[in-house]
């Protein structure tokens, strides 16, 4: 097909076109646009291990993975058949069932400071809940937040969010009355300071603290030591309840997720992603003492109609049964590290200035000339520009990034040694390129 100027279009270029008319932006989810490095997203037909497949059969290492939850790698054979098996017996029913009960179990014994869990439907339900909930509990109505931390869609928690909101420059979107972005109070990712001075400020009014508790939609910022100690003992001091937002971390930065990894237990903690092992599934659990505040035993109400749905069920224990093989986080780490190396390696070949991070299953890398990055304001300080060539470049060479400098970057079981070389080698001709 040519389009209007008589250039060829691929067809993913074709249906972008189409898309637009009927969809805002074309896309179902901002980022997905491409605004962040510009030029056309891919339309993708298929994904398989590591791999994904766009529209005009191109097939590249995928290091989106659907934004984390495919840790065992696209359509793994066992999550499929517990799909299929659930299938059989019809796609949701509005009643509980027993699966639900396994879910929450397994759930349980993997993040231990989980005493009692509710499934939602995505990670903005978990974190809008849980918010009401340490709310409802404390009965104050401020918030504490971080710079450049995302935590979903829910009003109260778009002020200063990263990810799309980041990449789009619009961190305090309009819709949301001044009134209630007034309750979210913010300060600097990784900065303890920071909230001991707010909490000065406001004493006895700040219901809770939620954090990444390792940064990831600004990029991949792990916390500096002593960061989430020192949130957990502010907290403990002013009965705030601490909230770890573990949807993107949850048991991929450690099988118990990032309060495994950093030994730190958090009251409340908003699982998403992973947990669905691709089906749409959120969750918010911890200290029963809160969890009972909850409707039906307690007076703050959360609900929803797809809840603990069979199919994502199944799905979903399907996927937390395989993560729980011995060793398995170790190796995610061991990939991790190993692309981190490489491209660090390779890029200082070329001259060109770059830092790595990564935790467990999950990287990121920065065009800076500084040593570290920890914090929100680095991370946009570092060279877009360099970031975007390099993104283009690499989808070139059949390497699938994600489309903006403010995500983490996602491994699977499912990529080989073999893949990560052959992603070093192309970030190696993709450095050449940048400097060339
Ligand atoms: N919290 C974190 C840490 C996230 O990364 C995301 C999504 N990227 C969310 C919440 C929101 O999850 P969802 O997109 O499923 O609503």
């Amino acid at each position: 097909k040519v389009n209007q100027k008589g250039h060829i279009m691929t067809i993913s270029q074709d249906l972008f076109e189409r898309a637009q008319s009927s969809i805002p932006g074309g896309v179902n989810s901002p980022v997905r646009a491409f605004n962040g490095v510009g030029g056309t997203p891919l339309f993708i037909t298929k994904a398989q291990g590591p791999f994904t497949y766009d529209a005009d059969n191109n097939r590249y290492i995928d290091y989106v993975g659907s934004w984390g939850p495919m840790i065992l790698g696209h359509n793994h054979p066992q999550i499929k058949q517990a799909v299929l098996d659930a299938v059989e017996n019809g796609l949701s029913y509005g009643a509980p069932t027993e699966t639900e009960i396994l879910m929450a179990e397994k759930v349980k014994e993997l993040v231990p400071s989980i005493e009692k869990v509710r499934m939602v439907s995505s990670g903005t339900e978990a974190t809008m809940s849980a918010i009401r909930l340490a709310r409802g509990f404390t009965g104050r109505d401020k918030i504490l937040k971080f710079e450049g931390c995302y935590h979903g869609h829910a009003d109260s928690l778009l002020v200063k969010a990263g990810s799309g909101a980041l990449t789009m420059g619009v961190p305090n979107s309009p819709g949301i009355p001044a009134d209630f972005a007034k309750h979210t109070l913010t300060v600097s990712f990784n900065n303890l300071d920071e909230v001991k001075a707010i909490f000065e400020q406001y004493r006895d009014q700040i219901a809770c603290v939620i954090v990444e508790p390792v940064a990831g939609n600004m990029n991949c910022i792990p916390p500096v030591a002593g960061f989430l100690e020192g949130l957990r003992s502010v907290c403990t001091d002013n009965k705030s309840v601490l909230i770890f937002d573990e949807v993107m971390t949850g048991f991929r930065v450690a099988l118990g997720g990032a309060q495994q990894y950093y030994k730190i237990e958090p009251d409340l903690t908003c699982l998403g992603k992973v947990i669905g092992g691709g089906m749409p599934v959120g969750a918010f659990g911890g200290k029963k003492e809160i969890m009972d505040f909850i409707a039906p035993v307690g007076p703050v109400y959360q609900a929803g109609t797809l809840s603990g749905n069979p199919i994502a069920m199944a799905a979903g224990l399907k996927a937390l049964e395989l993560l729980s093989a011995p060793g398995l986080h170790e190796s995610l780490e061991s990939k991790s590290k190993a692309l981190c190396a490489g491209f660090q390696a390779a890029a200082d070949k070329h001259n060109i200035p770059l830092t790595t991070n990564y935790a467990g299953g999950m990287f990121g890398f920065f065009f800076t000339d500084a040593k570290r990055v920890d914090s929100y304001q680095q991370a946009t300080e570092c060279d877009l520009e360099r970031f975007k060539r390099f993104f283009h470049l690499m989808l070139e060479e059949g390497v699938y990034l994600a489309p903006s400098a403010f995500e983490a970057g996602f491994v699977s079981t499912m990529h080989s040694d073999q893949d990560i070389e052959d992603t070093i080698q192309a970030a190696d001709r993709a450095f050449a390129n940048l400097v060339a």
